[in-house]
């Protein structure tokens, strides 16, 4: 626990992907950084852990080797909706890692930069003074010039994101012999009545089965993984086939309820409070690029505050920059919720790969190289 009226100039609510590059990207311009992380130590999150090539950049840039964390490389990407399926490459080289070891990973690398990290520390309350933010934790408060929101799915008191009906669930399994050759560099999105799944091998030959799903159908289906898997397969052949003879790694699965996909947070909350990641906006998971965001929001919100630049101003650049991919993200998620339009839409797929592989391309974060070049510039 850290000491009670503790100052810094800077503190990250959250020690996720998003509040670990705000620390480390202060720490290692010389600015003192405190990182307030709830949990005790390294944990697992709901997220198909599948990277992207710009999230692997954004990574290489804050100093993680990614290559070094042994993750499972990610060439083909295969699309299926009932017995209907269709594969495409991928424009770029993504790898299916764990967010237990990444976030561990970049966490301590804030830590090594300079930060410091306290564990098993929640903040409740962030208060703006003048020119000052208040940081409540449960046992103390604190001060700093600047803090960055990032407490990803979960909302601080008073900080409120909307509620939205999708449940989001992942799984480990350990994968059958016969499953790893239709596994081994692939990602797989298999759509369903109600929502859609997610599947990659990460480190350790390890799958990692990411869903959404409608509260209203898991209200019909239940909550366990018996129940849940036993529905997916009965729509999905294919998910069958890839999951038979796995053996589940825990007994079930997490789960982080009301997704609010498509928002972003455009009202300032104060000119020193920076949200990032995904209390700045969350884009639907279906294309996958949620890490890269919470990392360049994060990498940006702590070079706007070595600038000087403003929450408010901040917020506006980095919100123009994701509406058009977000638009781009929308509309795929709503044809992939319409059965007849996903159908037709991977038959078409299945004629022309070549569209895939560029929608791919069209939902990736835009306007990185101009984040990482202007930092280069200062380091
Ligand atoms: C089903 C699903 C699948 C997804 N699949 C992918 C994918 O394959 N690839 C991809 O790139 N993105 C994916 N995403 C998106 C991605 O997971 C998120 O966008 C990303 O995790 C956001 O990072 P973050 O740092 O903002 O938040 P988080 O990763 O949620 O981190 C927030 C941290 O803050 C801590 N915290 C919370 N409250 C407090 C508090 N009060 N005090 C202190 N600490 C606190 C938490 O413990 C946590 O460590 C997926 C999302 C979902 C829901």
């Amino acid at each position: 626990m850290p000491i009670g009226g503790a100052t810094a100039d800077a503190i990250a609510v959250g020690g996720g992907l998003a509040g670990s590059a705000f620390a480390l990207e202060l720490a290692r311009h010389g600015v003192s950084t405190m990182v307030f992380e709830r949990m005790r130590g390294p944990h697992h999150k709901v997220c198909g852990e599948f990277l992207s090539d710009r999230a692997q950049a954004l990574l290489h840039y804050l100093g993680v080797d990614v290559a070094a964390l042994g993750g499972s490389p990610v060439e083909t990407l295969c699309l299926s909706s009932g017995a209907t399926r269709a594969s495409a490459r991928l424009p770029f080289e993504a790898v299916g890692i764990s967010r237990l070891l990444l976030d561990e990973t970049l966490l301590q690398a804030a830590e090594r930069a300079g930060a410091k990290i306290y564990r098993a520390t929640s903040v409740e309350r962030l208060e703006a003074r003048v020119q000052r933010v208040r940081v409540q934790t449960a046992g103390a408060s604190f001060e700093c010039r600047a803090a960055a929101l990032a407490s990803g799915k979960h909302n601080i008191r008073g900080l409120p994101r909307p509620d939205a009906p999708m449940v989001g669930f992942k799984m480990h399994l350990h994968t059958a012999k016969a499953a790893r050759a239709s596994l081994m560099r692939m990602v797989h999105l298999i759509a369903f009545t109600g929502g859609y799944l997610g599947l990659c091998l990460i480190e350790n030959g390890t799958l990692s089965i990411a869903w959404i799903v409608s509260a209203a159908v898991l209200t019909s289906i239940g909550t366990s993984w018996a129940a849940q898997s036993a529905y997916f397969a009965r729509q999905s052949p294919f998910f069958e086939e890839l999951t038979t003879g796995a053996t589940p790694a825990w007994e079930k699965p997490l789960a982080v309820a009301g997704l609010p996909y498509g928002f972003m947070r455009s009202a300032t909350i104060a000119e020193t409070i920076y949200p990032v990641g995904d209390q700045l906006a969350v884009i639907p998971s279906f294309s996958g690029d949620g890490t890269a965001l919470a990392l360049a929001s994060g990498i940006a919100a702590a070079q706007a505050v070595l600038n000087g630049e403003s929450a408010s101003s901040f917020q506006r650049r980095m919100l123009a920059n994701y509406k058009p991919q977000f638009r781009r993200a929308l509309i795929l998620d709503r044809v992939i919720a319409d059965a007849r339009l996903r159908r037709a839409g991977i038959v078409g797929a299945r004629l022309f790969p070549s569209i895939v592989t560029m929608l791919v391309s069209a939902t990736r974060l835009s306007g990185l190289d101009r984040l990482i070049t202007s930092a280069d510039a200062r380091t």
